[in-house]
């Protein structure tokens, strides 16, 4: 089943619901008028489904190999990212100045969906290079940047980021690859890297590794570890090649999904030690690193959504096809499982949970680029404290979703779903590893309850809260029983996240493990309630586009059903969560080790 991108409801996001109009109007966002966003995301669709999506079957099957050191990458990934880079795709995002179109967020969001979507394998090469831009974008010294930038934003070369060692995964304080400097601005770095994406290919002349690093006489933990650029092959002062560096890839691993996309052990300094040169300061790399995981957290976000959509599709397409049992109130033969209502709940659940995520990231999409680009630091300011809250829950609530909308894929192709030919169960092992990297989910509820509501009082959660009631208020003045069903949900949703922040505030300091016992949950609450509320405003919009006389009823038609399908399964599930939060701890912390 062919990837089709959701063109219809990612342009309706982005303008009804992200405020595209109001991005563009922002100085150096110009470029991206109605008509060229519409024309990028067109040609976009047709280059990511006639040329990445038929690779990611075959990528499943035939993954990447490493032998003797070198990674030769799943069949047609290296033609197609010659493709990819020279359509200037890789570039979508980043600066004109370094080779790129320079398009906001807001617009290449969608474009990073429907290559995620379509091949998740491929997709993350895109993904580590737009981290590395970043972080060198925000850090990098102009000797840095004019050397890597424009290969990195042109596709010449690809980036990576290297944090995790054996004993160092979501605790970055026990990092101990170790830097050493020369005495001529460079450094010899020594260590092991684990689990690095796309470590090691053979798709690109070379490879831009970002490695976090300790200096001799670092402090210990977080505040000691710096960041540096080590690349694969040296680079000369005129942009050529040089000797190729001591950094080696010993192994790739084999895994559960992802399996195109090489998962490097990367060995650095066996042979006298890699060169790398320093990133900004000495012993603020974590902060650095932080640029990059924010773009890549936000990025995997959107993986959990591109995968969920194709999952969707691919399940839709099942379910009308299979024949299966008669229609329970038909009166004879056997009907498609689409007429069956459980097969609808799941359809319905998998397409509410992906259009409510969707628009919950285009917004914080959004959010960034006025964060970015608006002429006034206050406005910047303010966006950007939102975008920050949401981030971890774009991240985590989006990447769960995407494990349960691919396991509900699974379920609608019955056994055809646990057999590997139909697809579904690849998406299903390729899910998991979503709520897992760029940090695990538990570890974006620490930072959600950390840094992004406990330092500031509770204040953006309450912006947001209040948002989430206005929402509700507009719904109220609306006829029909669906939006007075959206209305109650929204309203109750709004009351159980306030409560939930009110007891994470309260109770933090006095008792730090009943909070961060509930953490994950008050994650899941503050993404239901918060996808809930852009689901209540797609419906105020999509009924007054119907009372306008738009075109394409049933479009606006299925918004508001959906949305009701998304109040009535999911918020409704807010009191239940926040109880579990409020009440629940005890029960976490109740045994003692031995009783496990
Ligand atoms: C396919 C793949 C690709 C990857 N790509 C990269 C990459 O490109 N670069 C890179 O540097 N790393 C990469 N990683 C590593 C990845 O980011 C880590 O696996 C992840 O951060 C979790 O670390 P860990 O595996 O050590 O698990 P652990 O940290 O050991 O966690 C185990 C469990 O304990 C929980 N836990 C740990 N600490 C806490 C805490 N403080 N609070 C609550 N719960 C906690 C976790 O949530 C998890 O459930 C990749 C991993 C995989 C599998």
């Amino acid at each position: 089943m062919p990837y089709t991108a959701p063109l219809k409801d990612m342009l309706f996001v982005m303008n009804e619901l992200a405020n595209l109009a109001a991005v563009s109007a922002l100085p150096g966002c110009e470029d991206a008028t109605p008509e060229t966003v519409e024309a990028v995301l067109e040609e976009n669709a047709k280059f990511v489904s006639g040329v990445i999506a038929p690779l990611n079957h075959a990528g499943d099957k035939e993954p990447s190999f490493w032998h003797d050191g070198q990674v030769t990458t799943s069949k047609g990934f290296k033609e197609a990212f010659r493709q990819f880079a020279d359509a200037g795709w890789q570039g979508l995002q980043h600066p004109q100045d370094f080779g790129g179109q320079g398009l906001p967020k807001l617009v290449g969001t969608p474009c990073v969906e429907m290559l995620q979507g379509a091949n998740m394998s491929y997709g993350l090469v895109a993904l580590l290079s737009d981290g590395a831009i970043e972080a060198l974008l925000t850090a990098g010294s102009d000797e840095q940047k004019a050397t890597y930038l424009e290969p990195l934003v042109t596709g010449k070369w690809t980036g990576t980021m290297n944090l995790t060692e054996p004993q160092a995964g979501s605790d970055l304080a026990a990092v101990r690859t170790r830097a050493v400097p020369q005495g001529d601005g460079t450094y010899k770095i020594f260590g092991t890297k684990i689990f690095i994406t796309w470590g090691e290919h053979d798709m690109t002349e070379n490879i831009v590794h970002l490695v976090l690093a300790r200096t001799p006489d670092a402090p210990a933990g977080v505040k000691g570890i710096s960041l540096f650029i080590v690349p694969k092959f040296m680079v000369n002062a005129d942009g050529s090649l040089g000797a190729r560096n001591d950094a080696h890839c010993v192994s790739i691993e084999h895994k559960l999904g992802i399996k195109a996309s090489p998962t490097a052990v990367l060995q650095f300094g066996d042979n006298g030690g890699a060169i790398g040169t320093l990133v900004g300061e000495e012993n603020r790399g974590l902060e650095y690193m932080f640029i990059m995981m924010n773009a890549a957290r936000f990025g995997v976000g959107i993986q959990g959504i591109g995968l969920a959509e194709n999952a969707y599709q691919q399940a839709v397409a099942f379910a009308k096809d299979r024949v299966q049992s008669r229609d329970l109130a038909g009166s004879s033969g056997s009907v498609s499982i689409i007429h069956h209502p459980d097969v609808r709940r799941m359809l319905m659940s998998m397409r509410a949970q992906t259009e409510a995520a969707r628009a919950l990231a285009y917004v914080g999409a959004g959010l960034s680029d006025i964060a970015h680009y608006h002429p006034d630091a206050d406005e910047r300011a303010a966006n950007m404290v939102i975008y920050e809250y949401l981030v971890p829950i774009i991240k985590g609530w989006s990447t769960e979703m995407s494990e349960s909308v691919t396991r509900d894929g699974v379920q609608v192709h019955g056994g055809m779903g646990f057999i590997e030919e139909t697809g579904a169960a690849q998406h299903y092992r390729d899910a998991k590893i979503l709520p897992i990297y760029e940090g695990t989910t538990a570890i974006q509820a620490n930072d959600l309850v950390g840094r992004k509501t406990v330092r500031d009082g509770g204040k953006v959660a309450q912006h947001l809260i209040a948002q989430v009631r206005a929402t509700a208020t507009q719904l109220g003045e609306l006829d029909g029983a669906e939006f007075a069903s959206i209305r109650k949900s929204l309203e109750q949703g709004a009351a159980d996240l306030e409560a939930v922040v009110a007891f994470v505030l309260a109770n933090v300091k006095s008792d730090v493990k009943a909070v961060f016992a509930g953490s994950v949950l008050y994650l899941k609450l503050a993404g239901i309630v918060l996808g809930g509320w852009q689901m209540g405003r797609a419906a105020v919009v999509a009924q007054k586009k119907l009372a306008d006389g738009a075109a394409d009823a049933s479009f606006y038609q299925a918004k508001i059903v959906t949305a009701r399908f998304f109040a009535d399964h999911f918020l409704t599930q807010s009191t239940g969560l926040k109880n579990a939060i409020v009440d629940g701890h005890a029960g976490v912390l109740g045994l003692t080790e031995d009783q496990f």
